[in-house]
């Protein structure tokens, strides 16, 4: 029997995730606390469904405070250009 390594388990978790072009979002650490909405600087963030979404893209400045902030870990900004 194959020996299931942490990292395959985290890849194939990430797997699941909704990826957007800035975000990787875990939809299922979300349990849409409204703390990363609250905090975003630029209104990038909402909920819909009770899930966190991401309503205005363009306006991402890349501080990455919704990912600090989140109690989840649920939000992750991926690296790039702000
Ligand atoms: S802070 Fe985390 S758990 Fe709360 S709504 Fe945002 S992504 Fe979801
Ligand atoms: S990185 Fe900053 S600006 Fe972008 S969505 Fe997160 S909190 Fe908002």
């Amino acid at each position: 029997m194959k020996n299931i390594e942490p990292k395959d388990c985290l890849s194939q978790q990430l797997e699941r995730n909704v990826n957007m072009s800035n975000f990787v979002i875990n939809e299922k650490w979300c349990k849409g606390c409204g703390v990363c909405v609250a905090l975003c600087p630029k209104k990038v963030l909402e909920l819909k469904n009770n899930k966190v979404s991401v309503a205005n893209e363009e306006a991402c400045i890349r501080c990455r405070l919704c990912e600090y902030r989140c109690p989840d870990f649920a939000i992750f900004v991926k690296e790039g250009k702000a």
